[in-house]
């Protein structure tokens, strides 16, 4: 969603000014000495190897490859050990500002540089790298003060005094100048909270205009409200800009009130650009609103139309709050096929632990109570003749979302010059083919390019879709270059350390927020099928390894694993994760790179989900 990327929003600015123009080449001339170099030559650092790049690209292309180049500086470290490509990665920003005369991406490429030359600073300790991204990130502010990009500048300008130049005064003078200039932005609650932070902690003193507002104290900003709609189920995601303690509640129609469904943040802020509702109309729910309920509440209203039920949890980094309602429909669907799941739950229950009722972030409702299994019975046997053998016996699985893991600004895990968002793209279109021609499946991809989705927007996909099995594709890494083989996931508590940090990798999260999920887990877990799921993932591991093998590969089983995955949570059909290499190990890397071993890895990935299906078949055929 474009809002997620402050960098990609920020195309409106201003004209290139003169006195720009001035500040650009006396910052060059008194820079590094680059001019020769950015104005003659036109060699990305990222391709010196090989030829000179014609110049037919964008500036928007080239600026897209600027942030890719800088993405590899932070993941790869064999890059991002050497300053000289940070410099390299400056530079790149740096040309595209000098050759656009309109600028448009100017303030972009000027807060871009000015994060280069911070993190250049946090590796290298080399204090004229911390002065530039200060200059950098205050002529961002200066020379584009209508830019969406101003406030967020001042603020890691005011943050780099605060924590690395251990300025506090001069932090507080740059975060108060900001809540001034840009009271509705969405760095205004974070200035205040950092404002109290330090007059608790530094002794300086609040602005008498803050004193008296004490309310405002620790606020954290509430972000617009997305969605993903069927006939039958929505998910609404609420982002905040911080971890915040939130509250639900259903109230009954009442007068013109529609029934509706809040949710209460507490010590919140919601900028006023953000507060326009937003019309869903689905049938299960009219719009969301949200508004300032009080000074530090943001009340977020669903006007519901029609739901049987709804979930709300949490996830970290960033923040945000998932609500998943269903509508009448879905309700009875599930009910038909009520007996199997039963069986599910009661085999899988005990390994979970026991729901924390005070639980603050977490809340299931069920409107419906549920029905006698008697009318499960009777309504399975009356629509019995208008369905195929294959429905009677419940196993309509016909459409498959496969999900190629990352995309788009999250590149994934990097290594020996390649990326895996490319790769599980790569294998998943080669999965898409197989699945559709060999096997007859319906197919869908959460993602056909390089585009970047949230996790929850996968899972949304694949709900709103009807989809009957869930497969999302990664590639591993480990620090340890040794580290090799093939494991599945499914979603349940991680049971070790190691599953543990796959989750928190994939999550892009820390294994601390980890932790603090898996107390949440066993609420959210309640409807998923996981005993299904289980399966799916051991015929896939199996096929799998024994298919490689078979090709004559040296194969190491990591085995079936459990842990956490965000992009599972939710999910109303048996769903995987399969990790298929380790980008980092020398052997595995190089095979990746081959079209026949991504081929006979999308075989065995089919090879395993037709398997599974088989089996689902052959078993219940023998009830
Ligand atoms: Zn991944």
């Amino acid at each position: 969603m474009p809002f997620l990327n402050i960098i990609q929003l920020s195309f409106n600015a201003l004209h290139c000014t003169t006195t720009f123009f001035k500040r650009t080449y006396v910052r060059l001339l008194l820079g590094i000495g680059l001019v020769i170099s950015a104005t003659t030559c036109n060699v990305w650092a990222e391709e010196l190897p090989q030829t000179a790049i014609p110049q037919v690209k964008s500036p928007e292309e080239r600026y897209k490859q600027a942030k890719d180049y800088y993405y590899r500086l932070e993941r790869d470290p064999k890059l991002g050990d050497e300053r000289q490509n940070w410099l390299s990665g400056i530079r790149n920003f740096r040309r595209i500002y000098l050759s656009e005369n309109k600028g448009i991406l100017a303030p972009s490429c000027f807060y871009m540089i000015a994060r280069l030359y911070r993190r250049s600073y946090q590796r290298f300790q080399l204090p004229i790298d911390l002065d530039e991204a200060i200059n950098y990130f205050q002529e961002t502010a200066t020379l584009f003060p209508q830019n969406n990009l101003a406030d967020d500048a001042l603020f890691s300008m005011a943050d780099i005094y605060q924590n690395e130049k251990n300025d506090p005064v001069q932090a507080a003078k740059i975060y108060f100048t900001l809540t001034e200039r840009f009271p509705g932005g969405d760095k205004y609650a974070q200035a205040i909270n950092r404002l109290r932070e330090l007059a608790k902690t530094k002794n300086i003193p609040l602005p008498d205009q803050l004193i008296r507002s004490d309310t405002l104290n620790h606020l954290v900003n509430v972000l617009p409200v997305k969605h993903w709609s069927s006939a039958d189920y929505t998910r609404v995601v609420i982002r905040a800009s911080d971890t915040v303690n939130y509250s639900a509640s259903l109230l009954e129609k009442d007068g013109d009130q529609p029934r509706r469904l809040y949710i209460d943040f507490a010590q919140s802020y919601i900028p006023p650009k953000f507060r326009a509702p937003v019309p869903i109309e689905d049938g299960l729910l009219k719009q969301v609103r949200t508004g300032q309920f009080n000074d530090s509440t943001v009340r977020v209203v669903l006007d519901i139309e029609s739901i049987s039920d709804y979930k709300i949890f949490s996830l970290n980094d960033p923040f945000r709050v998932v609500i998943d309602v269903h509508g009448i429909g879905k309700d009875k669907q599930k009910e038909t096929t009520a007996s199997s799941q039963t069986t599910e739950k009661t085999k899988t229950t005990p390994v979970f632990r026991e729901p924390e009722a005070t639980h603050p972030f977490i809340t299931l409702k069920d409107f419906k109570k549920k029905k006698p299994d008697q009318s499960v019975t009777t309504k399975k046997k009356s629509s019995k003749s208008d369905l195929s053998l294959a429905q009677q016996l419940g196993l309509g699985i016909k459409k498959i979302v496969i999900d190629p893991g990352h995309g788009g600004r999250d590149p994934g895990a990097m290594a020996f010059g390649m990326k895996e968002k490319n790769i599980v793209l790569n294998i998943g279109k080669r999965l898409e083919a197989i699945l559709e021609k060999k096997y007859n499946y319906e197919v869908q991809l959460t993602r056909e390019a390089d585009t970047f989705l949230e996790l929850e927007e996968r899972t949304a996909l694949a709900n709103t879709a009807g989809a009957d099995l869930f497969v999302s594709i990664h590639v591993n890494a480990h620090p340890d270059k040794s580290a090799r083989g093939v494991e599945t996931f499914y979603l349940n508590l991680a049971t070790n350390a190691e599953a543990m940090r796959v989750a928190a990798l994939e999550n892009a999260t820390s294994t601390h927020n980890i932790s603090d999920m898996q107390n949440i887990l066993s609420d959210l877990m309640q409807n998923s099928k996981i005993l299904e799921s289980s399966r799916l993932a051991e015929f896939v591991q199996k096929y799998l390894v024994s298919g490689l093998e078979q090709e004559n590969y040296s194969v190491k089983d990591l085995g079936v694993k459990q842990a956490p995955f965000y992009v599972l949570i939710g999910a109303e059909m048996p769903a995987i994760l399969a990790e298929i290499s380790f980008i980092t190990n020398p052997e595995e890397a190089q095979l990746l790179k081959k079209d026949d071993y991504l081929d006979d890895i999308a075989s065995q990935l089919a090879a395993g989900v037709a398997a599974y299906v088989d089996h689902h078949t052959t078993a219940a055929l023998q009830l």
